[in-house]
């Protein structure tokens, strides 16, 4: 079957951009080689939580309202992903993304204004500005004044959650010097658990563990230890499903605000996305192709003609390049490179299925890993021209387009806007193929 796009890579950007066009009643394909970043992601939606630092200055203050700052961004970084979409194209891609998890059942929750940032807690006890979240609304609003006593609860022995330093991280914040910030383990038969221990299982083993009798054990301690405390934070286990009913349950139980947070990888907050997305878009008619790495592309005339795995080729009339960096393999460099390169020299950074021009850094990487200007790498990828057009060796390329991590530009790490990034470019990469495909239809 012919298809009118298909979709190269089935992380956050590629599922977006194969919803948005299923859903305009396109045939649309996903074709993915493996997990994806939602795998490890909080499973929050970041738009923008830090300016990137301009001209050598540093800005760290955390921005509160990050649809309005996307102006103030483009005039300092034309090249950045946001400035390509505008302000309200950023703003209508994120609401439309909201509307579609609603669909699916992913409850996900903005602050009461929704123009603004809210905190999300990581499991390392940092607070990190995001504007889409998976615990219930305003649980850490922007303000932070009311939170007087959080506890870090944790399923003994279960060591991809760290209580303990979860509370030692969020107690350096300065809005809780003054608040007590406390760990608690919880013991528990683990009847579900088949004879295996907590300490040998990852987030969803231990999801599956656990049982009735796990829930009362869970809720009665928290009702006799912390039924003062503002804000409870235990590690995203409880839930195997969409709609967090365990989770419900406890905070109904209880009557406490208890939020859970991604714990190491795999975390299941992310898994529940990926799957949500991908039901989605089953559900609006597209195709997913998985297990499928696709490993190069035949040019004709300025245009992917078709693409291959090795084995079989893959034709449609627009593609778009959603295959993720470095990470994914979505980007690459020579695997031979010494550790002196890596720190001193503009590295070989290569695009493996078409061999696009990229924008590449002149130090791929800083000395310092956690450094404050951040690694160039991350700000490596694919170079688009003035029409938003990939190009090789300087000649466009017509009906690829490019969403995601691979096109680069920015550092999504250090201004908190990875997920807002891969779904506003996915969004308008998917709004050109739709466009395109008019326009030829009204020229037939
Ligand atoms: C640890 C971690 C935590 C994060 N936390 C957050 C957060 O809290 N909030 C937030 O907003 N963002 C977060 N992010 C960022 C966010 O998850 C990413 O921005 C997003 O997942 C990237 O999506 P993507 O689709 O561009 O790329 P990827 O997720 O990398 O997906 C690319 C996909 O393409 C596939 N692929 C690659 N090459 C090929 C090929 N040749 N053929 C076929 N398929 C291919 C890969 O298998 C992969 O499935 C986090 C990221 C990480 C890693």
């Amino acid at each position: 079957m012919r298809r009118q796009c298909l979709v190269i890579g089935g992380g956050l950007a590629g599922l977006v951009a194969g919803i948005r066009c299923a859903e305009a009643g396109l045939k649309v394909a996903v074709v993915t080689s493996g997990e994806s970043g939602l795998a490890f992601a909080s499973g929050a939606i970041d738009v923008l939580g830090y300016m990137p630092s301009a001209a050598g200055v540093h800005l760290n203050e955390p921005v509160s309202r990050p649809f309005e700052k996307i102006d103030e961004l483009a005039e300092y970084f034309p090249e950045h992903p946001y400035a390509r979409i505008g302000r309200d194209g950023v703003y209508k891609a994120m609401d439309w993304f909201h509307g579609q998890l609603a669909e699916t059942g992913l409850s996900m929750f903005t602050a009461s204004d929704e123009q603004q940032n809210q905190w999300r807690v990581t499991a390392a006890g940092a607070l990190r500005p995001t504007w889409l979240s998976q615990s219930v609304a305003e649980v850490l609003p922007w303000d932070l004044q009311n939170v007087k006593r959080v506890v870090f609860v944790n399923i003994s022995g279960f060591l991809d959650f760290l209580p303990e330093l979860a509370a030692s991280g969020l107690k350096r914040h300065p809005a809780f010097r003054n608040s007590q910030v406390e760990a608690l383990n919880i013991e528990l038969p683990l009847v579900n658990g088949m004879g295996a221990t907590a300490d040998t299982m990852r987030a969803p083993q231990l999801c599956r563990a656990l049982g009735e009798k796990d829930f009362n054990i869970i809720a009665s301690t928290l009702m006799e230890k912390v039924q003062d405390a503002s804000l409870v934070v235990m590690p995203a286990c409880l839930d195997s499903a969409l709609d967090s009913l365990h989770l419900k349950e406890l905070r109904r139980r209880t009557g406490l605000n208890i939020i859970d947070v991604a714990t190491l990888p795999p975390s299941l907050p992310g898994i529940h996305m990926q799957q949500a997305l991908q039901h989605r878009f089953a559900a609006l008619g597209g195709f997913l192709i998985p297990a499928t790495g696709i490993r190069h592309g035949i040019i004709e005339n300025g245009r992917v003609f078709n693409v291959s795995n090795g084995e079989d080729l893959l034709t449609a009339d627009h593609y778009i390049l959603a295959s993720g960096g470095f990470f994914s393999k979505g980007l690459n460099v020579r695997p031979d490179l010494n550790a002196e390169q890596v720190f001193s020299e503009p590295l070989p950074v290569k695009e493996p299925i078409f061999g696009l021009d990229l924008n590449t850094p002149e130090q791929f990487s800083e000395r310092k890993f956690l450094s404050r200007t951040g690694h160039g790498f991350i700000r490596a990828g694919v170079r688009l021209n003035r029409d938003h057009q990939p190009m090789i060796a300087g000649q466009p390329l017509t009906n690829l387009h490019v969403a995601g991590t691979v096109l680069g530009g920015c550092d999504p790490v250090q201004e908190c806007s990875g997920g807002g990034l891969s779904i506003s470019t996915a969004w308008q990469a998917a709004a050109k193929v739709i466009a395109d495909i008019e326009a030829a239809g009204e020229k037939a």
